[in-house]
């Protein structure tokens, strides 16, 4: 199975067609950080995880998909703001673009995973707007938790989610509290052995990319 492929797509908005290359979602990726970045591959995926229609920059994971209110919110200056805002490396503005329109239906699951993608785009770049991006995906993380949206498979995953965006923030406080979470929802074995990198890389003050731990 390959990780990309190539496919035209029509938008549920405008039905203007667009080619895109397309992540699989089966494709399972070998190795991943604490927050879910595919660690080696993450350079080539992410342009991807985010489509842009070409005529009314409807942006969203798939754009065949209609998102409520998108027709009208696509057409406001906040929308139009975000796409065209150069303050952000380009990659990032159509992630900033879907998080903001995600979050504007109260899809906080949505809208926190496109914010953390804009913020992985900024960090490659050392982009000084990296650190308010990644505090919009922890916002969002945590309406999708109080709002009961899930954004990982267990609830023990989440906690580490947040624990991790929480401690590349400099929050160490927030992240040992979502960690010590983590550990008491009857985590997996995988989880438990990265609560416990995690736990010493909070304890360190550590602030960099952390590998999950093969197991
Ligand atoms: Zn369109």
């Amino acid at each position: 199975m390959t990780a990309l492929y190539r496919d035209q797509r029509q938008c549920a908005i405008c039905h203007t067609y667009t080619t895109f290359t397309c992540v699989n979602a089966k494709f399972v990726f070998d190795d991943l950080d604490m927050d879910g970045r595919p660690y080696d591959m993450s350079l080539i995926i992410l342009p991807y995880w985010v489509q842009q229609c070409s005529k009314c920059h409807y942006c969203t994971t798939d754009i065949r998909i209609n998102t409520p209110q998108a027709a009208e919110v696509i057409k406001t200056a906040a929308y139009l703001g975000l796409i065209n805002d150069q303050a952000f490396p380009y990659l990032s503005r159509e992630y900033n673009a879907a998080s903001y329109l995600a979050r504007f239906t109260n899809d906080y699951a949505n809208a926190a995973w496109h914010a953390l993608r804009a913020t992985w785009k900024c960090e490659d770049t050392h982009h000084p707007l990296r650190g308010v991006i990644r505090q919009q995906a922890l916002d969002c993380f945590l309406l999708a938790l109080q709002h009961q949206q899930p954004f990982a498979p267990t609830l023990s995953e989440q906690h580490l989610i947040i624990a991790d965006v929480c401690r590349r923030h400099g929050e160490f406080n927030s992240a040992r509290h979502h960690n010590q979470k983590a550990a008491q929802l009857h985590p997996t074995d995988a989880t438990h052995a990265a609560i416990n990198i995690q736990a010493r890389a909070i304890e360190e003050n550590s602030m960099q990319r952390l590998a999950r731990p093969q197991i």
